[in-house]
């Protein structure tokens, strides 16, 4: 069954009366309601989890792969509602690398997931020993997301978990809960009872799930702090753990490049979902020969990018999805500011305005120590930082002690290669920023977590290794 629009998906997945209600960040109107689960319906999903595990696990690859194939034809039957709901929820437009985007890119990630075949690998057969590799289900899947990308991290962790004969329990954020609920909802008209659930609810929900011993593994995505959390509180139990946690990705311009050939690269490296992006371009070092040319290269790129509530077509940035993290982004620029760095473009938000707008802002002539630079922004404010030479910006971009993703830019593919296997960082893109493809593995270094999705390294790591020898 598919749903014209974005109301009728949500009368699907809204209690009938009462619930928490989910307001839209371009208006402060409500979206829609949420009944947000107790710890005891958290367990008795995982029970169900459990439960349903070993006959999903036995419908065997081929068969799995076929119902997440025709779980991503239903995504794709959906897609506008779905990402009219996104739109709303989230605050992301429709159009630019957004909503639409992020669903397509969510029927993508699961195709891909069942791309893959996850063989038996003889690891010695010498006449002696015979030692055969195998991948097995871990079991039940706990899977804890965050707001910025909520359909397609959803997709990250469940495809990959539900092809190696996992079952999963996932917990949205509670900023996006509607946009899950209804991306779980499309995919349940396809899928087995009991193999995906999406358990609605706070960080008490999370915490438990991250702690309950039937969990065999939690994928998180989320920020570094809550991270850790999850280390401690799963820790009793053992259980695997595959963390993609916050970054401050730097770029790097060598002075070979061309200002305004990398400029809109440089603009979407940062700007893309509005700054709200894990691997987004969250500091940039430009050498003193080509530093104004690159500044004024950006301020033409980003002045002409349209901000706007994300159900108008022509806007490509909308607002921050919620307001703590305006507040960050307000205080962060305010800092700058302070500290007597140029506003090259933005700042000074409309405090008047209806919604979490926050201006596209790019600030220059910034000191490398500056709170903008050395914390995660997470929003549309790029600070944009000289150095004399290249030593510098490498020697800045892995001071820090996150390392998720980082870049460098210029005209020469080899000179870059060997800047980038200098960078500290999980990946190192050379003339883009945060370009990601399914078969590509992706996580970070450092403390930007551990454990790598994607590609078939991504369902290994939902597998439990058995070696079976003789
Ligand atoms: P967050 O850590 O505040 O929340 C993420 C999720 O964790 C939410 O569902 C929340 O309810 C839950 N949670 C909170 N406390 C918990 C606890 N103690 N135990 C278990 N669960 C708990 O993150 P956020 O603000 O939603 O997301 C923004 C952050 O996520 C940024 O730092 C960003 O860089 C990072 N991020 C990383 C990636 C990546 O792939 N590395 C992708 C997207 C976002």
């Amino acid at each position: 069954m598919s749903y014209a629009n974005a109301e009728e998906l949500l009368a699907a997945i809204q209690p009938e009366s009462g619930g928490t209600e989910v307001r839209d960040p371009a208006t402060g109107e409500v979206v829609g309601r949420v009944a947000e689960a107790t710890v005891a319906e958290l367990d008795a999903a995982i029970d169900t989890a459990r439960a349903s595990q070993p006959g999903w696990d036995a419908l065997g690859h081929e068969e799995r792969k076929r119902l997440l194939n025709a779980a991503a034809d239903n995504i794709e039957a959906n897609a506008e509602a779905l990402a009219e709901l996104l739109s709303r929820e989230q605050g992301k437009p429709l159009n630019g690398p957004n909503a639409r985007f992020e669903v397509g890119g969510a029927a993508a990630w699961l195709r891909a997931a069942t791309a893959y075949e996850v063989e038996p690998e003889v690891v010695v057969d010498d006449g002696e020993t015979h030692a055969v590799k195998h991948y097995r289900a871990l079991g039940v899947i706990g899977a804890i997301g965050p707001w910025n990308w909520p359909m397609m991290i959803s997709i990250w962790q469940l495809a990959p978990s539900l092809r190696m004969g996992n079952t999963v329990v996932m917990k949205p954020s509670e900023y996006t809960p509607l946009s899950v609920l209804a991306l779980g909802h499309v995919l349940n008209q396809v899928l087995p009872a009991g193999v995906l659930q999406v358990i609605a609810g706070g960080r008490e929900v999370g915490e438990r799930l991250a702690a309950h011993p039937e969990i065999d593994k939690v994928m998180f995505t989320g920020s570094t702090r809550t991270g850790k959390a999850i280390i401690r509180s799963s820790a009793d139990t053992v259980k695997r753990l595959t963390l993609e946690l916050g970054g401050n990705d730097a770029g790097v311009v060598l002075p070979d490049a061309d200002p305004a050939a990398i400029a809109e690269g440089l603009f979407w490296g940062a700007f893309i979902n509005t700054g709200q992006t894990c691997a987004a371009l969250k500091r940039l070092y430009v050498p003193e020969s080509i530093y104004d040319q690159v500044c004024q290269a950006l301020v033409e790129v980003a002045a002409k990018m349209p901000m706007g509530p994300g159900l108008e077509e022509q806007n490509v940035l909308g607002p921050l999805q919620n307001k703590a993290q305006y507040e960050i982004v307000a205080d962060l620029v305010k800092d700058a500011v302070d500290s007597g760095a140029t506003v090259l473009l933005g700042a000074n938000p409309d405090e008047q305005a209806t919604g979490n707008f926050y201006p596209t802002t790019l600030i220059g002539d910034i000191d490398p120590g500056n709170r903008l630079v050395t914390e995660e922004q997470f929003g549309p404010a790029l600070p944009i930082i000289k150095v004399k030479d290249v030593e510098e910006a490498i020697e800045h971009a892995n001071a820090l002690e996150v390392g998720l993703g980082a870049s460098v830019w210029s005209a020469d593919r080899a000179k870059a290669a060997e800047v980038a296997s200098r960078l500290q960082a999980g990946t190192v893109w050379i003339n883009s920023h945060g370009t990601i493809d399914p078969r590509v593995p992706f996580g970070g270094a450092k403390q930007s977590g551990y454990g790598l999705e994607f590609g078939l390294d991504g369902l290994k790591a939902l597998a439990q290794p058995q070696i079976i020898n003789g």
